[in-house]
C-alpha cells in the first residue's frame, strides 16, 4: 500500500515512521510511504503556499493552487476543473486533515486499509483554501475534537493505525482481532455472568453489541492485561488468569471489557454517565 504525505515540513516525518511496526511494514514493501514537499510546487521567489484570507480575519489560509498541483504529479495526470473534472483511480483516496472534518475511527482505518493508495494533505495556519475540501480531497477528516497547529501528526497517526492493519504487518495474525474497537470480539453473548467476574454481568454484552453495531461504532474496548509477576507491590494479578481455565479466562476477560468500556467510554455502549 502506498501513502503519501504532503507537507510543508517534509523533515517532521523523520523518525516517527522510523519504528516498531510501521519500519518493518516499510522495510518489508508491505507499504511505501513518500513525503512530499509542497513548496516544490509554488511559482514565486519566496516559495509562498498561504495568502491573506478573504473575508479579513487573522491568520493565513494555504492557498489552492500548490495543494492541487502537488496531487496532479502524485497521480501523473491532472485533475481538470470546473468545466471538467478528471476523476482519481479507484483505490486512491486523497485525504484532507482538518479539525472540521469528519471524525476519524477504526472503521476508517479498516476502510483504509482496503485501498491501494492514500494521499494525505497537511495543513497548517488556519486550515486549506476550501476549495481543496470540496474539489481535490476525497474526504476530509479530523482525528479528534481538539485543535492541532498541523495536520503532520494526524496523518501519521492514520497511517500508523492503518498500517497495522494489514495482513502481514503484525506478527501475530490475530493480534488485530480482539483488540479495542474491534469488529469480532471473542465472546459468547449466550453465556452468564459468574462470580467473583467485574460487576457487570455478562449478559449486557448483547446489548452492547447491538447498541454499539447500530451507531457504527467499536463493540468493547480491549480487556486489560497483566503480566508477571504475578504479584507487584502487593498488587496481584485476577486469579483466574494464573489458573489456566482457558473458558474461564475468556469468561473474565469478556466480563472485564465490558466493565472498562462502561467505566471509560459509556457512550460507546450507548449508555450516558
Ligand atoms: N482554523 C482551523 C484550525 C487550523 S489548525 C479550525 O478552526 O478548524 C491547522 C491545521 O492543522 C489544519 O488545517 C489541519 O490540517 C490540522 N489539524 C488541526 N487539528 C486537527 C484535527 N483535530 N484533526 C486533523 N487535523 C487537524
Amino acid at each position: 500500500m502506498r501513502f503519501d504525505l504532503i507537507t510543508i515540513f517534509p523533515e517532521f516525518f523523520v523518525g516517527p515512521l522510523d519504528y516498531g511496526i510501521v519500519r518493518r511494514a516499510r522495510e518489508t514493501g508491505l507499504i511505501d510511504v513518500q513525503v512530499q514537499d509542497l513548496r516544490v510546487f509554488t511559482k514565486d521567489r519566496h516559495r509562498t503556499v498561504d495568502d491573506r484570507p478573504f473575508g479579513g480575519g487573522e491568520g493565513m489560509v494555504m492557498k489552492p493552487q500548490p495543494l492541487f498541483e502537488a496531487v496532479e504529479a502524485l497521480l501523473g495526470h491532472g485533475l481538470g476543473d470546473a468545466a471538467g473534472r478528471v476523476d482519481l483511480p479507484t483505490g486512491t483516496a486523497v485525504v484532507l486533515m482538518s479539525a472540521a472534518g469528519k471524525l476519524f475511527t477504526q472503521e476508517t482505518a479498516r476502510r483504509y486499509a482496503g485501498l491501494d493508495r492514500v494521499i494525505f494533505i497537511c495543513g497548517r495556519y488556519e486550515g486549506v483554501d476550501e476549495r481543496v475540501a470540496e474539489h481535490l480531497a476525497t474526504e476530509e477528516i479530523s482525528i479528534g475534537d481538539f485543535v492541532l497547529s498541523g495536520g503532520e501528526l494526524p496523518a501519521t497517526l492514520i497511517l500508523d493505525s492503518v498500517t497495522r492493519l494489514l495482513p502481514g504487518a503484525l506478527g501475530n495474525e490475530d493480534s488485530a482481532v480482539n483488540e479495542s474497537f474491534a469488529e469480532r470480539q471473542q465472546q459468547d453473548p449466550g453465556s452468564k455472568g459468574e462470580p467473583g467476574a467485574p460487576a457487570l454481568g455478562v449478559d449486557k454484552v448483547a446489548d452492547a453489541k447491538t447498541g454499539a453495531a447500530s451507531r457504527g461504532g467499536g463493540l468493547l474496548l480491549d480487556f486489560p492485561h497483566y503480566t508477571r509477576p504475578a504479584e507487584f507491590r502487593g498488587w496481584g494479578v485476577p486469579e483466574v488468569l494464573i489458573g489456566g481455565n482457558h473458558a474461564e479466562v475468556a469468561k473474565w476477560r469478556r466480563a472485564a471489557a465490558v466493565e472498562k468500556t462502561r467505566r471509560n467510554r459509556p457512550d460507546i455502549l450507548g449508555w450516558h454517565g
